[in-house]
């Protein structure tokens, strides 16, 4: 942590450098700038890269620092392009189950063409750190490993014993997720009592300032559902009331206007009642209002009006795809829409189904499942056991800054972890700035600033949470 006074001094002396000076690294910082180096300018993406050198070169680092062979394993499902790497620091007890902490090693695929910079080369310009990865999410996993290599150097044993686990395949493009492989076969590995997951639980920053530190408890499940009307067709001279085309936008039509009903959990509740704090006016009344009474009909629809408060009151279902008929002169013989659903934690997809088939009431339109890629899952509990180390570390870093529980609209590894019964929590250490979002994109950057913010702020946690209680 860098205390006011310490940032003034340093002011004081960076204004006295000639210009273009910088504050020299201390070993710390410089040992985390160097392993950020080397994971971002592996080429990780599925498509043209591995995760496979990445690991080793994490592995690499755990053994010169003096970590068992034993403790250290480089692990995948074909032993080749797609490695994870994890890592075993035992703790002092013997009872405490570990504590595993994750991030993912691939990226999203850059092309050179398309950035300004070269993607797989850390550029540090303008107090910006550029790269693919340096948000989503090499930040993350090089705050996790150098946590763990600091702990080791300064002969900290952890209370509890912590696994570190960076993974392949969560960006998909390769069919196989590295954590729900190791969940099948080796879960043994990486039981804990529970994960933290520095990919999801971003501090924000706003104007230049922090304003929340969130902790992602949970996320919506994904499902999507076919539409399907099929006739027997025929000349388009001749229509039918059976017409397909009618029969499905009539469907998708109702499911449009449709909105399922306001269900708090535990974690939105408690996202509505402290992000009041943040706002003002009829939006700080209205998250209020429906902290305390999720019937509160008149706060729900002022607050839906915003697709994001929206998406946190309810299970929501939009059309995302059409397709239909084969002539112009002809009746259409079939008609299929894709309706994309985010489901709430704790609702089922078989429910959803059941709603819409509701909603629809049409026995000509089929509806059924796309992919069976749900995950039903239900929230990770605010215990005391996450929220009182957080909110301590938390207080000590940024003072004032709330920590305001959520539920992510999208997905994460975390997803498998949950069902799979571990909880987790999505706590990155790396303050994000709301308007300056690019993960996935081009000319990925964090602020140099905030990378070791985080790194500083990680080892705290990590340090805080290992602590066998
Ligand atoms: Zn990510």
């Amino acid at each position: 942590m860098i205390s006011r006074p310490i940032v003034a001094l340093v002011l004081a002396c960076l204004s006295a450098l000639p210009l273009g000076a910088q504050k020299p690294l201390t070993p710390d910082q410089a040992e985390a700038r160097a392993i950020f180096q080397e994971l971002i300018e592996i080429n990780s993406s599925w498509k043209g890269g591995s995760t496979t050198p990445v690991a080793r070169a994490i592995a690499n680092r755990f053994l010169a620092a003096g970590f068992p062979a034993a403790d250290i394993r480089v692990i995948g499902p074909d032993g080749d392009k797609d490695s994870s790497v994890i890592v075993r620091m035992a703790g002092a007890s013997k009872t405490a189950k570990p504590i595993l902490l994750i991030a993912h090693i691939d990226v999203v695929e850059a092309l050179r063409s398309d950035w300004s910079l070269d993607p797989y080369k850390l550029t540090e310009k303008d107090g910006f750190f550029y790269g693919r990865g340096t948000s989503d999410i090499k930040d993350g996993a090089t705050t996790l490993a150098a946590a763990l290599l600091r702990m080791k150097r300064n002969h900290i044993v952890p209370g509890r014993t912590l696994i570190l686990a960076l993974t392949a395949g969560e960006e998909g493009g390769g069919g196989y997720n590295a954590m729900d492989w190791l969940l099948t076969n080796h879960r043994d590995l990486i039981d804990a009592a529970f994960a933290l997951n520095v990919d999801s639980g971003d501090p924000l920053i706003k104007n230049g300032k922090p304003f929340l530190r969130a902790l992602q408890t949970s996320e919506k499940v994904y499902q999507s559902f076919a539409f399907e009307v099929t006739d027997k067709g025929g000349h388009s001279s001749l229509p039918t009331p059976e017409n397909a085309i009618a029969r499905l936008a009539d469907a998708i039509g109702r499911v449009a206007r449709f909105h399922f009903p306001v269900r708090l959990t535990e974690t939105t509740r408690a996202y509505f009642e402290r992000s009041a704090a943040l706002e003002a006016g009829q939006t700080a009344g209205d998250m209020r209002a429906i902290a305390k009474n999720a019937r509160d009909s008149a706060s729900a629809a002022r607050l839906s009006t915003s697709p994001f408060y929206n998406a946190q009151l309810r299970t929501t279902c939009v059309p995302t795809m059409i397709e239909g008929g084969h002539a112009p002169n002809a009746l259409p013989q079939k008609a299929r829409a894709v309706v994309n659903c985010r489901i709430l934690p704790g609702e089922t997809p078989t429910q959803v189904q059941a709603e819409l088939i509701r909603v629809v009431s049409d026995d000509s339109v089929h509806v059924t499942p796309v992919d069976d890629g749900a995950r039903h899952t239900d929230e990770s509990p605010l215990s005391p056991e996450i929220l009182v180390p957080l909110e301590k570390v938390t207080r000590q870093f940024w003072p004032g800054v709330p920590v305001i529980p959520q539920m992510e609209t999208g997905a994460t590894d975390g997803a498998y972890l949950r069902a799979a019964g571990i909880p987790t929590y999505g706590v990155s250490g790396v303050f994000l700035d709301i308007d300056d979002i690019r993960a996935h994109g081009r000319d990925e950057r964090i602020l140099v600033r905030s990378f070791y913010d985080g790194v500083e702020y990680i080892y705290a946690l990590v340090r805080e949470f290992s602590q066998a209680r």
